[in-house]
């Protein structure tokens, strides 16, 4: 059984605590893939050290080289897109095309960020009014990553690149159910040649290391993609010591599908944006509200796809879906399912019961349920899992109405082909992402990637912003 280090100004070493975790394939129950560090606040106060020892030579190194730094690690993830899948699917469970498919995102967001910095500074420098005047861009110092589990290398890289990239140094701390696609992503960077410090990566518990990361005064920027319970506590620590945070929670994200939509593409969008990655990820699709006259044959064609999904290990190509992630999921899901079906809701697919005995994996069939009211916890609580809530209404407001009785607000579709009812839509949605015609996972680099609400705080991912959350702003006034 191989142990991984923690990777520390340039080099691989224990904790200091000397304990470790293993990484289970939630495919297969109680093996391990290799251990992993237990860090300790020592642990992290190391790696800062060390992001505060590279910051003054990183920023001070040349866009263009930075770049080039980038570009190298962006190369090296393009040629282990197989063996990086691969890992991804081991710890994570997802499917060995989903897997793919997230490696390839992080290279087009990764191209996009390298692209955009090349004018992003265009924006910085003398001012129209006077040439002894001007803004210039710096970067904050630096930067803390918590990564999650449900994207464990696409979401760190949408963090982590617009990071180095404006200079700042990184200390990334990965998720506990996936540390060996964190640790087989630092040393792509270590072989990118990213000088010593710039990037670190220590393996542990959230509650103790993520919050030593949050505490630490040097740290400046912290960006977060978890659970909104999580970002609300990081939202207070950072508040201590004004640390800016860029915050990516939770969501129970509406499609909204109308009688006059075209029936199966609708249907599609609930199978793709809700099953893929086993409904784990913060744009899933998880209620379904449909218009009563449509609701019929719609909920007729779901359930076909439903029983038609084929559900096992990941690693197989034929594999529609994955086991979830882990113990606790596969745990809280199936509590969600007992309480949906307690408080009335009625399921149309999946599996009233855990089967008996418990498979090999943390395996959960694709599960529907209707007559769903907005005061279930069904309705309200994000579940995380391959559940899809269903709801009838009359009218277009209506729709709307229930679509914002949440207290999220992250990303939103409604299947229409009235362009007066999709902008009603667009315009009444309380959402940072509002798709018509497309389901609510679709997302491009260029545009902003981030929830309203309780769905998140801070500049959004991607876009522009997503290279303005890593620097500050300096006003420059000049007398000769
Ligand atoms: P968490 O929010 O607990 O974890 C996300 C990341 O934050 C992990 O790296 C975790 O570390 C770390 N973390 C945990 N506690 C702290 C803390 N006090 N300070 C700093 N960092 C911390 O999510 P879970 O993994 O527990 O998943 C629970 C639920 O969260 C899911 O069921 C889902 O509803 C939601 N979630 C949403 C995601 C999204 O994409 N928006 C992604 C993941 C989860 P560690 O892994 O070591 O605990």
């Amino acid at each position: 059984m191989e142990t991984f280090h923690n990777f520390v100004g340039g080099r691989w070493a224990p904790s200091r605590g000397c304990a470790t975790f293993g990484d289970e394939n939630p495919a297969e129950r109680g093996s391990n893939l290799a251990d992993f560090q237990s860090s300790t606040a020592e642990d992290v106060r190391d790696a800062v050290d060390a992001a505060v020892d590279a910051f003054p030579m990183w920023r001070r190194t040349p866009v263009s080289e930075r770049k080039r730094h980038i570009e190298a690690f962006l190369s090296l993830l393009r040629d282990s897109r197989e063996e990086l899948a691969r890992i991804v699917t081991l710890e994570n469970g997802k499917t060995i095309r989903e897997s793919r498919a997230e490696v390839d995102s992080a290279l087009v967001e990764g191209g996009h960020h390298v692209h955009q910095i090349e004018t992003f500074y265009e924006g910085s420098g003398p001012s129209a009014f006077s040439n002894r005047t001007w803004m210039q861009f710096e970067p904050v110092g630096v930067a803390g990553i918590i990564s999650p589990w449900n994207f464990p290398m696409n979401v760190m890289c949408r963090k982590t690149l617009p990071a180095l990239l404006t200079g700042n140094t990184v200390v990334f701390k990965p998720a506990t159910f996936t540390p060996l696609s964190g640790v087989f992503m630092t040393k792509l960077f270590e072989k990118a040649g990213l000088p010593a410090g710039a990037f670190n990566c220590v393996t542990g518990a959230g509650s103790l290391i993520g919050h030593a990361l949050v505490a630490d005064p040097r740290v400046r920027a912290i960006s977060f993609t978890g659970s909104t319970a999580v970002g609300k506590q990081i939202q207070q620590q950072a508040a201590a010591n004004l640390t800016r945070t860029q915050l990516e929670l939770g969501g129970k994200n509406a499609l909204i599908v109308m009688d006059d939509a075209d029936l199966g593409p609708a249907v599609e969008a609930a199978v793709t944006a809700g099953f893929s990655n086993a409904g784990q990820w913060c744009t899933s699709t998880s209620r379904v509200l449909l218009q009563r006259s449509i609701a019929l044959p719609f909920l007729q064609m779901l359930v076909e796809r439903c029983e038609q999904m084929m559900v096992g290990d990941g690693l197989l190509e034929t594999t529609d879906m994955g086991p979830v992630a882990g113990p606790t999921q596969y745990r809280e899901i199936r509590a969600a399912i007992r309480q949906a079906e307690a408080q009335g809701a009625r399921m149309i697919a999946g599996e009233p019961r855990a089967p008996s005995p418990e498979p090999t994996g943390y395996f959960i069939r694709p599960t529907v349920f209707t007559q769903v009211t907005p005061d279930m916890a069904i309705f309200q609580e994000e579940i995380f899992g391959p559940v899809l809530a269903v709801c009838e209404f009359e009218s277009t407001d209506e729709a709307i109405a229930l679509g914002n009785r949440s207290m999220y607000g992250l990303s939103s579709a409604i299947f229409t082909r009235s362009r007066r009812t999709a902008q009603t839509y667009i315009d009444g949605i309380e959402a940072g992402l509002a798709h018509v015609n497309i389901h609510t996972g679709y997302k491009e680099p260029a545009m902003p990637f981030g929830g309203v609400k309780q769905s998140g705080a801070g500049l959004p991912e991607n876009s522009e912003t997503g290279l303005e959350f890593f620097v500050d702003r300096k006003a420059v006034y000049l007398r000769d």
